[in-house]
């Protein structure tokens, strides 16, 4: 019998949590996560996917999915390290390291997982990490779990990384110090400094860790944020997802021989975690050849992206910071950002709000993420749908 204690306790916090807005009231989608979606028989024009290239619904990787399927069976049937790794597993990570421009790289089950792994492979309770206040939460997760001492830094505040890399290191009492920071920003689509993160890491000494789950296929050519700025040489992890751009799921981190070699003997979720599903691998593998042979859908996802965030702009809308398809329509104050999302939803977009603990307080902002596989009449009437919702809402706020 489960104990009453613990459905009391549970009871009463989601009882909490759906009174402070921040239930999950989640719907599941009756058909892919293309650039329109059906829930619940309703159609919507989807401004909420991570699959900037449209790539999720690519014949050729549901095709080369189902083969592998066929040929390695529906799971890999044990951890990398026993016999969990198939050909296709090798093959993905030497497309992976090719794709990035490094000597290797290595594959986990998600990025989430990734980050989980590597930074607790590498640092340990006798060292130092400063990390982007807005970092995302797996990476805040996967720092604690090293015991590393975390140092926050201002969101890409670059007089206070440097005072935070001086003092840490000639402080003496750590053994490594690394800074990390994701490559692009998901709640503001605003890109990291990282040539001047890069030159403070080389003026102290530090370990440098860029997690560009937003800017692989987005940025550089595809190639993502380190390629953008001409750094590859100079970043010790790049790590990726392949759940976002590429279309399908997992994660990795490119690097130098060594660096793979020590996550593929010490970090965890390699070790005691079973490998990625084959027909996942061989998608992986399809979706990077597709991204490093043509780049028709990554000039497709900037034109949709200009197109939208001038149309937004246009409308009066703050976009804030963002620099990439992630486009906040900042909203500010809780309350009216959930209502701006309910309406656009009623009229047929789906674009979420955000807010708060997510987004600083008085920041709610709806996240749009146009993609390569819109096409232009679709954002034209979701532009249309914005602006009639703007009305709405000043129309409600005068009365
Ligand atoms: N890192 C960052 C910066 C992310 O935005 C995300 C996805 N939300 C992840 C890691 C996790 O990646 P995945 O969804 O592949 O677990």
């Amino acid at each position: 019998m489960p104990s009453g204690v613990l459905r009391s306790f549970l009871e009463t916090r989601l009882a909490e949590l759906e009174e402070q807005g921040l239930g999950n009231s989640i719907e599941p989608l009756e058909g892919p996560n293309g650039p329109v979606i059906t829930i619940n028989g309703k159609s919507f024009i989807n401004l909420s996917s991570n699959n900037y290239l449209g790539l999720a619904t690519d014949e050729r990787i549901i095709e080369a999915g189902i083969q592998a399927m066929r040929i390695y069976g529906a799971g890999a049937g044990a951890v990398r390290t026993i016999n969990g790794t198939m050909t296709l597993h090798a093959e993905l990570e030497e497309k992976l390291a090719a794709f990035k421009g490094t000597e290797a790289a290595i594959a986990y089950q998600s990025g989430f997982n990734c980050n989980m792994a590597a930074i607790s492979a590498v640092m340990d309770q006798h060292d130092a990490i400063l990390s982007d206040e807005l970092n995302h939460a797996s990476i805040i997760d996967g720092c604690r779990l090293s015991k590393a001492k975390i140092i926050r830094y201002r969101h890409s505040d670059m007089d206070d990384l440097n005072r935070k890399a001086k003092e840490a290191v000639e402080s003496g009492l750590f053994a490594k110090v690394m800074v990390i920071t994701d490559g692009v920003f998901s709640m503001d689509g605003d890109v990291a400094k990282l040539p001047d993160i890069v030159d403070i890491a080389e003026r102290y000494g530090l370990i440098t860790y860029v997690d560009d789950a937003h800017g692989s296929g987005v940025l550089g050519k595809g190639a993502g944020t380190v390629k953008h700025f001409g750094l590859s040489e100079r970043i010790d992890f790049q790590i990726g997802t392949l759940s976002k751009a590429i279309g399908v799921v997992g994660g990795y981190v490119a690097g130098t021989k060594p660096l793979i070699d020590w996550l593929k003997v010490r970090s965890r979720p390699f070790l005691f975690s079973t490998s990625l599903p084959p027909a996942a691998v061989a998608s992986c593998i399809a979706s990077i050849d597709i991204l490093r042979n043509s780049t028709e859908a990554y000039e497709r996802l900037w034109d949709n992206a200009n197109y939208f965030k001038r149309g937004l702009t246009e409308l009066g809308f703050d976009i804030g910071a963002s620099e990439t398809p992630i486009t906040p329509c900042i909203i500010g104050d809780e309350k009216k950002t959930q209502r701006f999302s309910r309406i656009l939803y009623r009229e047929g977009v789906y674009a979420k709000a955000i807010v708060f603990p997510t987004v600083p307080l008085g920041t709610g902002r709806v996240r749009n993420m146009p993609t390569a596989a819109h096409t232009r009449e679709m954002l034209d009437r979701a532009l249309e749908i914005y602006a009639a919702a703007k009305r709405e809402l000043e129309r409600e706020d005068a009365g």
